[in-house]
């Protein structure tokens, strides 16, 4: 899952100005983080009448990463949209460009941060589990990701400043190297670590495009 965070407030007015505005939220991602679901929408549409700022009106697209959809729900809108030459989007980075995409004509407004590519550990809680590098190691690290959850990305071994099994750059972060190890172990299959990694070829995280 794409995980975001919502850019505050104070932040989303300086860049809005007066309006009016149309809302979008995404019905996935942004749903799942209480970024951009319905009830954030319908929070931050509040916020904004409250603050005289129009709204011309708000959709939650299923999902807003979808074009041809975007396209159709949209549709109905046009008059909303119409009234309005600023679109704040509530999705992932790529939800936002997607409805770009739509709206040369239009301000598009982003009122999420996107962060990472990662799990629901808990309720309201996400931790990061991937970076997108386009040549996944995971069967030879035992499923942990080293890339990712290494703040060094070391894929050779622990750096060395483990303590406890936490990271030295972050005491409340796991080294991850400590969970690669102890999983490899369990399962008798330390040699696979024996083998040395050659530094990642980042060019395969560059695709710009694929066709299924
Ligand atoms: S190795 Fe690459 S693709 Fe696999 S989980 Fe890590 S960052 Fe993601
Ligand atoms: S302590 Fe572990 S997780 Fe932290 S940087 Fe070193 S190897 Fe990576």
């Amino acid at each position: 899952m794409i995980i975001t965070k919502q850019k505050n407030l104070e932040e989303i007015l300086r860049v809005l100005g007066n309006g009016p505005v149309f809302l979008i939220g995404c019905s996935e991602c942004a749903t799942l983080c209480h970024t951009g679901g319905k009830d954030e929408i319908g929070a931050m549409k509040e916020a904004l009448e409250k603050r005289k700022i129009p709204v011309s009106g708000c959709i939650i697209l299923d999902p807003a990463c979808h074009l041809n959809n975007n396209k159709r729900m949209l549709k109905e809108y046009s008059k909303e949209i119409d009234r309005s030459d600023k679109i704040l989007v509530f999705a992932c980075g790529n939800g936002v460009q997607t409805v770009a995409e739509l709206f040369a004509e239009k301000e598009i407004l982003t009122g999420t941060d996107t962060l990472f590519l990662g799990e629901i550990s808990r309720g309201n809680e996400f931790d990061k589990r991937c970076m997108l590098c386009g040549e996944c190691l995971l069967d030879i690290f035992g499923g942990f990701c080293p890339v990712t959850r290494c703040p060094k990305s070391m894929l050779n071994g622990p750096c060395g400043g483990s303590s406890g099994g936490k990271c030295e750059i972050s005491s409340e972060m796991e080294c991850v190297w400590d969970r690669i190890y102890q999983q490899l172990k369990n399962k008798g299959k330390l040699q696979v670590i024996d083998v040395i990694q050659k530094p990642k070829d980042w060019s395969k995280a560059v695709e710009m495009k694929r066709r299924v």
